[in-house]
């Protein structure tokens, strides 16, 4: 850590994984970062993901350094913030399956006999395992425990005195506005709405049903990657984690979808739960038999790219984003957040290198084609 920060004030529009990641490593560095939310903490995606973390997944590509440095740091935060969020380390394996009674032997006693397991992707080293909302909640309490503030309301402009001139802070619906000398756009697939007011990039949100099942201990701690042959010839993609609370998230199906202007207004595909849950009959006795705990739906914000957007917003002093964290935001949350944290204090990230996540590499969205 460096030197402690001069009490800047930071307001972070959007309190998901990353927003709430941001405001812990500022406040731990001694900035006042004031988180604004327009639902609740972790009400969106950051809320309802897998909270799957891998070491060595993202190798060969541009995330793998952010990916390795958020893997190590989720570690530190479990031991490190008295929260628990059920972090615990865990083997992966691969396999897969068609949707028949009759295909082979099961390879494992609570999967069935359609079921094939053919190999290992990862190891307790390298694979590990959060309850996504516990983790961030987790972290916004951390954050708070250390002079970050929580406001819920809905950002809906920037104030600057001039087109040019350094922010002052965020408008809010109530017409409210939020001081602060810097402002960091995270607000996951919302954060397309910040291209009236920016030069910013597009983000889409892609949307991924999931179901939460009370396993208890019928399920070891292993998590499961299939391929999967509905009937009709579909192949679907169901990841399977059997969290530390006895409970087993389960999800596939995903689409682009039209994003509700109000995060709390987020709803399945008709459809999409009943087929999540045929599938899961088929799979497993164990999740055919199990209690089911939530039925969810939550968009992920992916960029042209498909890498996240961080970095400060050219040509507006003062305002940054970190968004378009697409299927690994639990993952590189902590990375994102601390690299954040030293771009807005020191002038420049040290921990990671965000060279291949600066906005700039991607032409501003044209605000003419946004709707509504
Ligand atoms: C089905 C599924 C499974 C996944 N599994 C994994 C996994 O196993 N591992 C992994 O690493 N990642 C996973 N992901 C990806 C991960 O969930 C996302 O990348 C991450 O949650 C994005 O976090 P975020 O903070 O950017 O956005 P969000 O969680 O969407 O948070 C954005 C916040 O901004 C708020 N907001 C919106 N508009 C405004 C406004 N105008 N004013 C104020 N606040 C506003 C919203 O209410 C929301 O709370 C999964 C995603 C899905 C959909």
């Amino acid at each position: 850590m460096g030197a402690p920060a001069s009490g800047k004030r930071v307001v972070i529009c959007g309190g998901g994984v990353i927003g709430a990641a941001i405001a812990y490593f500022l406040a731990r560095r001694g900035a006042r970062p004031i988180v604004v939310e327009r639902h609740a903490v972790a009400g969106a995606a950051s809320g309802k993901s897998g909270g799957f973390l891998a070491l060595d997944w993202c190798r060969g590509s541009p995330l793998d350094a952010l990916a390795r440095r958020s893997f190590a740091l989720h570690a530190a935060l479990a031991r490190d913030i008295g929260d628990d969020w059920g972090y615990r380390r865990l083997a992966t394996y691969g396999g897969h399956a068609v949707e028949t009674d009759a295909c082979g032997p099961a390879g494992r006693k609570w999967l069935g006999e359609g079921v094939a397991v053919t190999g290992r992707l990862g190891s307790p080293d390298t694979t590990a395992l959060v309850e996504p909302r516990a983790f961030t909640t987790g972290l916004m309490r951390a954050a708070e425990a250390q002079g970050a503030v929580l406001r819920i309301g809905t950002v809906v402009g920037l104030v600057r005195d001039a087109d040019a001139a350094p922010v002052r802070g965020v408008a809010l619906a109530d017409g409210d506005v939020v001081a602060g000398d810097a402002v960091v756009i995270a607000m996951g697939p919302w954060s397309v709405v910040a291209a009236r007011w920016l030069p910013m990039p597009a983000v889409f949100g892609y949307k991924g049903h999931s179901l939460v099942l009370a396993t208890g201990a019928a399920i070891p701690p292993e998590a499961l990657f299939l391929e999967y042959q509905e009937a009709g010839g579909e192949i679907l993609t169901p990841e399977m984690f059997p969290r530390a609370d006895g409970t087993t998230f389960v999800c596939a199906i995903s689409a682009l979808g039209p994003l509700p202007v109000d995060p709390a207004a987020v709803a399945p595909e008709p459809g999409a739960h009943a087929r999540l849950e045929a599938m899961c009959r088929r799979l497993s006795p164990v999740l055919g038999a199990a209690p089911i705990v939530a039925r969810q739906a939550c968009f992920r914000p992916v960029t042209e790219d498909g890498l996240p957007l961080i970095g400060a917003v050219p040509g507006v002093p003062g305002v940054y984003v970190a968004t378009g964290h697409n299927v690994w935001g639990m993952l590189n949350g902590p990375a994102t957040g601390e690299a954040m944290a030293e771009l807005i204090l020191d002038g420049a990230a040290r921990t990671v290198d965000l060279t291949p996540f600066d906005p700039r590499r991607l032409s501003p969205l044209d605000p003419a084609r946004l709707s509504g």
